[in-house]
């Protein structure tokens, strides 16, 4: 696959969700940024990649058109393991972590769903021999802040079919309240970011074992922390999940073997070449895998993907939101806590060019 040309678009799509405003932003978070990659083969394939973008739009366009595009274009790509590790040295300077690698991530992504195009088979089908077609989703809730939007939402989801549900609740109320609209069969989770304190996180999690929670999510700072982390899920009992901000298979050789969950997000751990290795890392310390999956556009397929690929991933994060558009319409949503894997080939995603003109930044 010989690369002719890399495309970066960016875009900015407004949403609803419902909340007061409370969230995990410093205003209130009303757009979704994203930043897609277009590969472009001399045989006039395209392939399709994003990095991630909330809150640093521009500078992942500036890493991926300044770093990373000068060292793919004209390159003749067979094994893009080798090549992301390759731009990983070529680029640590910049540093090893954060916007660089989100900026691999995307030109990866694109890179793996050329490969899959170019062999005519859906990428799942490329990872494993008999990949899953349907995989379990969960609804991710924003943070309502308030308990009686946490009880009415929570208890909404479950009425449309999700069994099971995370909250970005951090105050025991609101969890509370959280559980009440779920009820007890339904899994229940919360995100907290990193907001507790540890005097904090030692005060409510024998709350959140009482609550019956699926698990807690980065409960403190650091969240690369995997000696803390392991000693609250050890001393508490509550299962604790981290690794959404932690880039390449290194930073999660520390984690798997402290944690019951850990969360590659694609298009932020270096792709689909180093998602993959933390699955396999996963599999050797008998954690399992939950990814990060809050986007909507290429991410969000090669998500579906790695997880059909990969059995030790357990659920689908679907962030329970309205997108004014999606990229490419053709999305497979979440239906009653199931959501369907591609078929096409490659990741399967094919924007809409008038939702691109419309958004592009
Ligand atoms: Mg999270």
């Amino acid at each position: 696959m010989k690369i002719k040309s890399v495309d970066v678009i960016p875009l900015r799509i407004p949403f609803e969700d419902g909340s007061p405003g409370v969230g995990l932003m410093p205003t209130k978070w009303t757009m979704l940024d994203f930043v897609l990659v277009r590969l472009e083969t001399e045989n006039g394939l395209v392939g399709w990649g994003d990095g991630f973008a909330y809150s640093c739009r521009r500078a992942t366009v500036a890493a991926i058109e300044d770093m990373v595009a000068p060292l793919l274009v004209g390159r003749d790509v067979s094994d893009i393991g080798a090549l992301n590790l390759e731009l990983q040295q070529r680029l640590h300077l910049h540093g090893r972590y954060g916007i660089t690698v989100f900026a691999i991530s995307a030109v990866d992504i694109a890179l793996w769903d050329l490969k899959a195009k170019s062999e005519g088979v859906p990428l799942a089908a490329l990872l494993a021999d008999s990949p899953r077609t349907t995989l379990p989703a969960y609804a991710s809730l924003v943070r309502y802040g308030e308990p009686d939007l946490v009880r009415s939402f929570t208890s909404k989801v479950v009425s449309e079919g999700y069994r099971t549900v995370k909250l970005h609740e951090i105050a025991l109320d609101a969890i509370e309240a959280g559980r009440e609209g779920a009820g007890a069969a339904t899994k229940m989770s919360t995100d907290v970011n990193c907001n507790w304190s540890m005097d904090q996180a030692r005060e409510i999690l024998p709350e959140m074992k009482r609550l019956d929670l699926y698990w807690v999510e980065e409960p403190v700072f650091p969240p690369d922390d995997a000696a803390t982390l392991g000693a609250l899920q050890r001393d508490f009992g509550v299962p604790i999940a981290s690794g959404e901000n932690a880039c390449t298979a290194v930073e999660f050789a520390r984690t798997a073997p402290a944690i019951r969950y850990i969360q590659p997000s694609v298009t932020k751990v270096g792709g689909i070449s180093e998602f993959l290795k933390v699955c396999d890392l996963a599999e050797r310390h008998g954690s399992a895998v939950m990814p990060h999956a809050p986007y909507f556009g290429p991410g969000y397929w090669a998500t579906l993907h790695l997880m059909a690929a990969r059995r030790n991933c357990e659920q689908f994060e679907h962030l329970y939101i309205e997108p004014a558009a999606y990229l490419d319409p053709s999305i497979p949503l979440p239906e009653k806590g199931t959501v369907a894997v591609p078929d096409r080939p490659g990741i399967g995603f094919e924007p809409d060019p008038a939702v691109l003109d419309r958004f592009r930044v």
